[in-house]
């Protein structure tokens, strides 16, 4: 698909042979206004609409490629698109940074919207110099079935960013092969939070009033020097220019939905993408803009015209930042993935009461007369980490091997069964199961034993890509953990060992 976008290119011929004169590349480059410029801002995006639009661009420059990802529940294509310069510098100083948009379809279109107007930056405009130094893989809609039935959630009214750790519906597993398939060093998830919450925070007489908030990737599994990086160094810098920018940023605030609940940070688990993709050892951020109240008028479909802008100062800020940053970045990423085997983990994570500060002022806007207020809030922000355990070097899956595999390839975990019963050192535990991701896993006991473990056993080394994942997903006290969720919770019994084994010094192979 080359035409529909371009055609409605003023081409005057004189212009476009100056331009060959003078640069000496094809006539077909020249920037396609975006879908939502054409649309004159009155409607958002179809995703057929955009995907036409990734096609125009890469039919018009040759260092950007669509490359289709996979399927979304209803069929339609996930793509990406590429941008690699054929002659740039391959080698350790080079970086891939991934932006995803639009992962609540529909309801948050701004993300994929501003993520072709940056494509269009990087084919033809101010962003293109990034390309020498780095690899960019833009992923502008996330949930092309939501966006096109007018939703937030997917197909099957599943809200994919809670979806990551039993990776249930086909965008989940996509956005996860994306991971896989483009091993990013920097990644950007792209969200707007609605500042109208009719069915709670209105019913309190209050709108928020947050511009754009970033979260980093918290979870305790993601090594310290990581979570360090990305909250003190990089955070403050990313925060400071989107402000200077003139679009107020602070970090994340977890979703307020009552004047009257505590306030804590962005969720703590793999369920959403930014952890995981934190986990995979990129620097990871989530950005949420303002999204304007539906009630109010404005001049373009919902002030999806200003909307797109905040995206942008926010996007194209973190690129510059990623870039500027990339020696930092790819010596904290490089680190992070080989610290991956050895660091030790945390298995719990939950937000408490802060006793050094146990009252947070934040202004929010009255309902009635749209003035500003401060409310105090209880401040829940400090994160507490438990059940932190040595990495061990191997897991052993004795039973339920199906069901588990299942999960391991969804996580793109390798995994080995043995051929022959194989008796091995390993830690026996029992828990006590929870069917919910905010509670401590009681430990019941725990004692080292030789197990004879049965042929059909899986083995996971845990020094892979995503060794740590593996541990997060398998070890009931995680609050990661597939047996957090009902259908494996039941599979937990309180009375016997868990069929999960951690071996702490390697397999030892007595046959
Ligand atoms: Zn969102």
């Amino acid at each position: 698909m080359t035409s529909t976008f371009l055609s409605f290119l003023p081409r005057p011929a004189s212009w476009l042979a100056l331009l060959c004169l003078a640069c000496g590349t094809a006539a077909a480059a020249a920037p396609p206004p975006t879908p939502l410029e054409q649309l004159k801002f009155q409607r958002i995006s179809t995703s057929a609409e955009i995907s036409a639009y990734l096609d125009a661009i890469a039919a018009a420059v040759p260092f950007a490629k669509k490359e289709i990802v996979g399927e979304s529940a209803q069929g339609r294509p996930i793509e990406a698109l590429a941008f690699r310069l054929g002659d740039a510098q391959d080698g350790p100083a080079r970086m891939t940074i991934m932006v995803i948009g639009s992962q609540h379809g529909a309801a948050e279109p701004a993300g994929g919207e501003a993520l072709m107007v940056i494509a269009r930056d990087l084919a033809f405009g101010d962003l293109k110099p990034l390309l020498e130094d780095a690899d960019i893989i833009l992923l502008p809609n996330a949930n092309p079935d939501g966006r096109d039935l007018g939703r937030r959630a997917n197909a099957n009214w599943v809200n994919i960013n809670t979806d990551f750790v039993l990776a249930a519906q086909a965008e989940t597993r996509v956005l996860k092969q994306a991971l896989a398939r483009y091993a990013p060093e920097a990644l950007l998830d792209s969200h707007e939070s609605a500042i109208l919450k009719r069915k709670t925070l209105a019913r309190d007489g209050y709108l928020t009033d947050f511009n754009a908030q970033f979260e980093i990737a918290n979870n305790p599994g993601i090594t310290p020097d990581m979570r360090r990086f990305a909250l003190e160094d990089l955070l403050p810098q990313l925060t400071a220019r989107v402000s200077e920018a003139g679009l107020p940023a602070h970090r994340y605030i977890g979703e307020i939905i009552s004047i009257k609940q505590p306030v804590t940070n962005g969720g703590l688990t793999l369920r959403n993408f930014r952890n995981t993709a934190g986990m995979s050892g990129a620097v990871s951020y989530l950005v949420e803009t303002k999204l304007d109240s539906r009630e109010d008028s404005f001049p373009t479909y919902r002030n999806i015209g200003v909307r797109v802008d905040r995206q942008l100062i926010c996007i194209r800020t973190f690129l510059h930042l990623m870039h500027e940053r990339r020696a930092d970045v790819l010596r904290e990423v490089a680190l992070a993935r080989q610290q991956g085997p050895t660091a030790r983990i945390g298995l719990y994570a939950g937000y408490v009461v802060d006793e050094a500060h146990p009252k947070v002022n934040i202004p929010m806007r009255r309902l009635d007369t749209r003035e500003l207020e401060d409310i105090e809030f209880r401040d829940h922000r400090k994160q507490v980490v438990a059940d932190e355990i040595a990495m061990p070097s191997t897991l052993l899956v004795t039973e339920h091997q199906a069901r588990i595999a299942a999960v391991l390839e969804q996580h793109h975990v390798v995994y080995e069964p043995l051929a022959e019963p194989m008796t091995v050192s390993v830690l026996a535990s029992r828990y006590a199961a929870q069917a919910n991701i905010t509670e401590r896993v009681p430990l019941l006991s725990a004692e080292s034993r030789e197990l004879v473990a049965p042929a059909g056993t899986l083995v996971i080394d845990t020094a892979q890509p995503n060794g740590r994942t593996a541990v997060l997903l398998l070890d009931p006290r995680s609050t990661s953990s597939v047996f957090r969720y009902p259908e494996f919770a039941k599979l937990v019994d309180a009375t016997r060992d868990h069929f999960v084994y951690p071996v702490f010094k390697g397999v030892a192979r007595t046959p």
